[in-house]
């Protein structure tokens, strides 16, 4: 494709009458809502003559009243203009070179030059060349969803809207900038970018970026898939698992990325999916801001109820060899397909094996001991921790797994029903454990 003639027109189907864009002053943002080294790299920028937003995530969430994750910046200063400029900057990225302004405590302020309009190599399609810079125009143009391309201007005090996004936030519809099929062809990572921000921020999916979602999901085979596991786990610990899940599976986009899990499941409406919906709410409710749990115990959290069906049609005291193996069969096609990191796959295995075995393993001390001190131990115990919020569990299972915890170095010992009497179950050996610092 020719180089387009104005970066608004290659937008296509892009409404006209917006390559001025809508400046308000209205809109709640107070200066110290932002980062207070945000507004020292704005403020630096723009008495240097420079134009200087806050962009992005951060303005989408101050304008919803939540509280923004980071505080990007975009700038008509060029990498090497803000060298100068920054004494503690550091520029990364070897094709777009993004600065980094470093301060106290490890803080990061990431700051881009505004970036041109993609080329196309031909048609639509995925993005060739994405480097070159640009205006505060195309730099909004380029961005994905239109709430996420509105411009704060600390100078002015106003929000600049290239793209309608104010009008879209205002009616919390979630819409694509430009033509949803050619936007989602371009980067099929969009599909689920669309249903975090939508389950998340509690946003309406507009009509025709929904159709584009459903009609060009096969395009999310071309996908990298390291970010298709990153969105599948964003959507784990972000505090809204069950809904971004529930739009997974009414969009027929689980039957594409967990063919096996969705099978199981069926439809939101049909039974199956009640267990695994508590689990997810479960998960959504001890949400903290951060990711509390590795990817392995995440993606359990996943296969739990499809494994314990399968495990409640199997002989009681069934061999734990024979246990492990089923968990491996379960995982092995999507830890293969979606390349999940060896590690997280023995989290994943070990966790949803565990849950069955650590009845038995406590019989004995020598097992119980061995059993609480492997490496899989703390992902057994965290599914354990949230199974027992969403799901019955027998006194004797908590208690058992109460006598596990005790052995295991740095766990939090769960709480348990006060119905047995768990001395007996214990030999005496009462040692105090430092709370376990969960690893992310
Ligand atoms: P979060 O709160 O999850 O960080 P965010 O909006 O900040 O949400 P990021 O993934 O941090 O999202 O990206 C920052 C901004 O970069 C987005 O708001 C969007 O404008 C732009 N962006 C990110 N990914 C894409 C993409 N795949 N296509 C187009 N624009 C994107
Ligand atoms: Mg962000």
């Amino acid at each position: 494709m020719s180089a387009p003639e104005s970066p608004l027109a290659a937008a296509s189907q892009w409404p006209t009458g917006l390559d001025e864009p809508v400046r308000t002053g209205h809109h709640g943002i107070s200066p110290d809502d932002i980062d207070p080294d945000a507004v020292k790299v704005l403020r630096r920028l723009s008495q240097f003559g420079y134009h200087a937003y806050l962009v992005g995530g951060g303005v989408r969430d101050l304008l919803l009243r939540r509280a923004p994750k980071d505080f990007d910046i975009a700038t008509s200063a060029r990498p090497a203009e803000m060298r100068r400029l920054f004494r503690n900057c550091r520029l990364i990225g070897r094709r777009f070179r993004l600065a980094h302004i470093c301060f106290a405590d490890g803080k990061v302020i990431e700051v881009a030059t505004f970036r041109d309009l993609p080329e196309h190599d031909e048609g639509d399609g995925p993005i060739q060349d994405d480097n070159a810079f640009g205006t505060p125009a195309t730099d909004a143009v380029r961005r994905d969803f239109t709430v996420n391309a509105l411009f704060y201007d600390p100078v002015t005090d106003e929000v600049i809207d290239h793209v309608g996004g104010l009008e879209d936030l205002a009616a919390r519809r979630l819409r694509t900038i430009g033509d949803p099929v050619v936007r989602f062809r371009e980067d099929p990572v969009r599909i689920l970018r669309a249903v975090k921000f939508a389950a998340r921020l509690d946003l309406n999916l507009d009509g025709p970026t929904e159709a584009a979602m459903r009609s060009e999901k096969s395009e999310l085979r071309k996908a990298a898939i390291p970010r298709l596991l990153e969105e599948l786990a964003r959507m784990l610990w972000q505090g809204a698992a069950e809904r971004s899940y529930e739009l997974l599976a009414e969009l027929g986009l689980l039957e594409l990325l967990l063919p096996e899990i969705a099978a199981f499941l069926g439809r939101p409406v049909d039974e199956p999916w009640k267990p695994l919906r508590n689990l997810l709410r479960v998960l959504d409710q001890r949400f903290s801001g951060e990711q509390q749990y590795p990817m392995g115990v995440l993606l359990a959290v996943l296969y739990w109820p499809l494994y314990q069906a399968i495990v409640a049609e199997l002989p009681p005291r069934t061999d734990p060899s024979r246990l492990r193996r089923l968990a491996e069969t379960l995982v092995a096609p999507a830890a293969i397909r979606l390349r999940i990191p060896r590690r997280d796959v023995g989290i994943l295995i070990a966790a949803l094996e565990g849950q069955i075995r650590f009845e038995a393993a406590r019989r004995q001390k020598s097992t119980r001991v061995a059993f609480a001190r492997s490496a899989a131990f703390p992902g057994v115990l965290d599914l354990f921790e949230l199974r027992q919020e969403a799901e019955p569990i027998s006194a004797e299972a908590a208690a058992a797994i109460h006598l596990l915890a005790k052995e295991s170095p740095g766990a939090d010992v769960p709480p348990v029903g006060t119905l047995l009497d768990f001395e007996d179950l214990d030999d005496g050996e009462q040692r105090r454990r430092k709370r376990r610092r969960r690893s992310s």
